[in-house]
């Protein structure tokens, strides 16, 4: 998960450098494009906006994409009841995890795209998802030190 462009070009260093792909400009390009759009987007929509600037075939962008999903950059979608796949950057902050102490109010955020996927990609009967908040209630460490040392 990245926060920003420059978590997010460390983070595909690091893939990139792992699975032994080379670094190409292009790969950096679309994802520096990719951060700079604040909506869902597709292949086409990124060859459409880049092939005037950079000489970029849609294979390069389907193959980039695939390599942003499997290192959990992007994420993958139905977006809005089309038949065909959108993807948006992983750190969309309309999905909300949080992990709250119910004895002293801490609030945490916690990622986890898999679950968001999960909840996402469910359908409602009548209903259009658009975004969800998803609260784990407990006991921080502190709290349940506190308590367990009242408890003695
Ligand atoms: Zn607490």
């Amino acid at each position: 998960m990245a926060e920003n462009l420059e978590a997010a070009k460390e983070c595909l260093t690091a893939y990139l450098t792992q699975k032994k792909l080379s670094k190409t400009p292009a790969r950096y390009k679309i994802l520096e494009f990719i951060y700079s759009l604040n909506k869902p987007f597709n292949a086409e929509l990124i060859y459409e906006q880049l092939k005037g600037s950079y000489r970029l075939s849609l294979a390069t962008i389907y193959n980039t994409l695939s390599i942003f999903l499997d290192s959990n950059l992007i994420v993958k979608y139905h977006y809005d009841g089309q038949t065909s796949l959108y993807y948006e950057k992983a750190t969309d902050s309309a999905f909300h995890h949080l992990i709250v102490c119910s004895n002293c109010g801490m609030v945490r955020e916690f990622t986890d795209v898999r679950l968001r996927n999960t909840i996402h990609a469910r359908t409602y009967k009548g209903f259009k998802a658009i975004r969800h908040t998803l609260t784990v209630y407990g006991l921080c460490n502190k709290c349940s030190k506190k308590i367990k040392n009242t408890n003695k």
